[in-house]
């Protein structure tokens, strides 16, 4: 592998880049913004109306899920648990309560990289 520098393709900064091999052995320099401009261009997608609609939906789809399920299940005895529930902070949840809500995390960690993957900085 050969180094070769480059410069960022944003602001300029001098940054060393390598010059590989493709599936096809042909030779190809990849160029990559510097660090700080890789922040500032993931910051400004998250930053985006697509990302604020796309997690909107996710946090509807959150809470309807929740309210159907707390309609079917609506009694004296889930209503305690519940209370304890919305009263307790997550560190101190049971691990199978802590499940769901690792559940919804990882589904809005998909989201982000799902959209990060598609936004084009
Ligand atoms: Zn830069």
């Amino acid at each position: 592998m050969i180094s070769v520098s480059i410069r960022c393709e944003k602001c300029g900064a001098a940054l060393q880049s390598h010059l590989g091999s493709d599936l096809h052995g042909r030779h190809v320099l990849d160029v990559w913004p510097c660090a700080e401009c890789a922040r500032v261009m993931v910051r400004e997608s998250l930053d985006s109306e697509v990302v604020v609609e796309r997690l909107a939906d996710y946090a509807h789809r959150a809470w309807s899920g929740w309210m159907r399920h707390m309609l079917k299940h609506w009694d004296r005895l889930h209503v305690s648990g519940w209370r304890r529930q919305m009263a307790t902070d997550y560190s101190d949840l049971s691990a199978d309560e802590q499940a769901s809500d690792i559940r919804q995390a990882k589904e809005i960690v998909a989201i982000l990289h799902g959209l990060l993957g598609k936004v084009d900085a």
